[in-house]
């Protein structure tokens, strides 16, 4: 096992925690490790308390998704776009405001993704989801696992960024832009097309794998 998701209690509710337990653990291990876990313990459904599971909730879907790189390139696979501005054109929302520049999943009217299926709720590309949306659920998480997956968001939208930079530049709402390209150096998301070829050390701080990096460490209790 290379990465771990453990039990946490958070006062009345049930959480959870991530390990890393080897050095050479990548952004699909925590995936993979993070699916396990929601798919096989009892987790508290903050927004959902009646439930202990997603089944047939969209509450996230109506929520900002922001996108990495390698969302985009899965995405453009699934939904049979042929590049990358035609992807980003037909199915995000780019804003630039001033030098930031932010591309997140396209909402419709309505609020919710244009992904989402209007009359089952239910998503229409679910497998090719994207990061933020298999790592998102409703329950408390300590400082370190939220911040590794606010991490690894971060550098794969900048980096998405950067391949929008270097393409005609779709832009559906701009206020006062002056982006640098300058200001988007490259990434450890640069020229990978997979999560598992993006090692999570190359993606968080060293601060961060000091906290995230403990091959011996141990729950205090079980998964109920
Ligand atoms: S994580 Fe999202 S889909 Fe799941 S119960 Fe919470 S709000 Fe609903
Ligand atoms: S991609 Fe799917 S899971 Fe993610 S917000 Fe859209 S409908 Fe919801």
């Amino acid at each position: 096992m290379t990465v771990e998701v453990l039990p946490k209690e958070f006062g009345e509710t049930q959480g959870y925690d991530v390990v890393v337990r080897q050095k050479g653990a990548t952004v699909q291990d925590y995936l993979d490790a993070l699916n396990h876990a929601f798919h096989t313990f009892v987790l508290t459904r903050t927004r959902r308390p009646e439930r202990a599971d997603c089944w047939g909730c969209d509450r996230c879907c109506a929520e900002r998704a922001p996108l990495t790189i390698i969302d985009c390139l899965v995405l453009s696979v699934a939904t049979e776009t042929r590049t990358l501005p035609d992807f980003l054109s037909r199915y995000t929302s780019v804003v630039v405001t001033g030098p930031v520049v932010d591309i997140t999943l396209h909402r419709l009217e309505d609020g919710f993704c244009i992904f989402l299926d209007r009359k089952d709720r239910t998503c229409c590309v679910y497998p090719a989801r994207p990061f933020v949306c298999q790592t998102f659920f409703c329950c408390p998480a300590t400082s370190r696992a939220l911040a590794l997956r606010e991490a690894i968001v971060n550098q794969g939208e900048d980096e998405l960024v950067r391949r929008w930079l270097k393409t005609r530049r779709t832009v559906h709402y701009a206020e006062n832009p002056c982006v640098n390209p300058r200001d988007w150096t490259k990434t450890p998301f640069a020229g990978r097309w997979q999560y598992n070829a993006v090692p999570l050390r190359t993606v968080v701080s060293k601060q961060l794998w000091r906290e995230l990096y403990r091959p011996g460490f141990r729950s205090s209790r079980n998964w109920r």
